[in-house]
């Protein structure tokens, strides 16, 4: 017979109540392809609203990598700079058109991209250089731009994470040459479990993605009136989404502001109760650079090793709590084995990874959890108080 555990779950997909009504609306309407108005809608509201010179709906954000990918004409022997500490779509979307992967390590305070190691890994064969915002705090975009005009590459930045997180008031994917975004549901917003958006800041690179994602046909063209035929133009693929889901993520836009003030709230109530056991060294919680604004996308605590993070990990699965690690560096992975090399240490990819606890975070999540699950952690600590504190954590330029 299976015992009835209280748990809390790590995610819960966001339902606002809103979508309901707006799927409806377009399974009557009779117009289910994608490129409908709700994908009008969705795309328009966020160029507005962020300032992207243009938003494309894709089925996901690593087709919206992949897409990316396609425009700057990624080539065999090309090389493009990322983290290890990142999702395989990251890679995958730029090894499939057989680039060479390039990783340089972490920061320790954010988990992203250092910045100050990617020009030594620039090459005359790199073609783009990938940061990745983790849990919506943005990388060091400056200086990450300023090394990609001064060598003339391109700065695609994985904001999967990023809807509502900046970065000097700016959004997270208005910054480099292009951006995507996930809708897929284990993050802030979804557009039904899956979708993405593909961020186009670089005029010229509009008019051949509008291509490439109708299966590289003119058939916008065609639906804007501007040929009288659409005919096959250049290579492509079905890159878009379906208006059944623009429609559920329709009906989440409206309240964006709420959703994100609320993860916030949960995100600081976490802190607070946490601030504890950082003064005392147990553990290390996540830092937020004062030029970012982020969007509580994941709560992350950090022990002294991995040891201890799987015996916490384990001992909150015991209370019923879901806390789960995150990414094995991609550079460990069997599939990076000859398409990639690490330049530089691997020092904090490898360490601070293997560290990492995400605690359970969704929109409506209450604030007696995020008590009951500081209180297990303090109560872990306390259990174990011949832990070795953290002694010497680094202070990062
Ligand atoms: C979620 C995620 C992706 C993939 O997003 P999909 O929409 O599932 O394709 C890529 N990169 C990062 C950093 C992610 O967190």
């Amino acid at each position: 017979m299976m015992v009835d555990l209280m748990t809390i779950q790590f995610n819960k997909p966001l339902y606002t109540g809103q979508e309901d009504a707006h799927i409806l609306s377009v399974i009557h309407g009779g117009r289910l392809a994608g490129n409908g108005d709700y994908t009008r809608m969705c795309q328009e509201w966020f160029e507005r609203r962020f300032g992207f010179t243009r938003a494309l709906m894709t089925p996901s954000c690593t087709h919206a990598l992949e897409m990316a990918a396609l425009l700057i004409d990624v080539e065999a022997g090309d090389e493009i700079i990322m983290p290890s500490f990142t999702f395989s779509s990251t890679a995958n979307s730029f090894a499939l058109r057989g680039a060479k992967i390039v990783f340089v390590d972490i920061r320790q305070d954010t988990m992203n991209i250092d910045e100050n190691l990617i020009e030594e890994a620039i090459t005359e064969k790199t073609k783009a250089i990938v940061p990745v915002h983790y849990a919506g705090v943005s990388c060091e975009m400056d200086d990450i731009m300023d090394v990609a005009d001064k060598h003339g590459i391109y700065v695609i930045e994985d904001a999967a994470q990023g809807m509502m997180a900046s970065y000097k008031s700016k959004a997270l994917g208005s910054i480099g040459h292009m951006g995507a975004y996930s809708f897929h549901e284990t993050k802030n917003y979804t557009s039904g479990g899956e979708g993405g958006l593909l961020i186009i800041n670089e005029e010229s690179l509009i008019e051949r993605a509008e291509i490439l994602r109708e299966k590289g046909t003119n058939r916008s063209q065609f639906m804007k009136g501007e040929v009288d035929k659409y005919s096959w133009c250049d290579v492509g693929s079905s890159f878009v989404l379906s208006e059944i889901q623009s429609a559920y993520l329709w009906g989440q836009l409206g309240q964006v502001e709420k959703i994100n003030e609320s993860r916030r709230q949960l995100w600081s109530l976490y802190a607070n109760r946490l601030s504890k056991l950082e003064k005392e060294g147990m553990i290390f919680l996540p830092t937020v650079p004062q030029e970012c604004s982020h969007n509580a996308h994941i709560f992350y605590i950090k022990t002294i090793d991995d040891s201890v993070a799987n015996f916490l990990m384990q001992h909150l699965s015991n209370a019923g709590i879901s806390a789960v690690s995150h990414y094995v560096p991609l550079h460990t992975a069997s599939a990076s084995r000859g398409i990639s090399r690490f330049v530089g240490c691997h020092d904090y990819t490898t360490s601070e990874s293997s560290k990492l606890i995400r605690l359970p975070m969704w929109y409506g999540m209450n604030e007696v959890d995020v008590d009951h699950i500081s209180d297990m952690i303090v109560q872990y600590f306390e259990k174990n108080n011949d832990l070795r504190p953290i002694t010497s954590m680094p202070v990062h330029e």
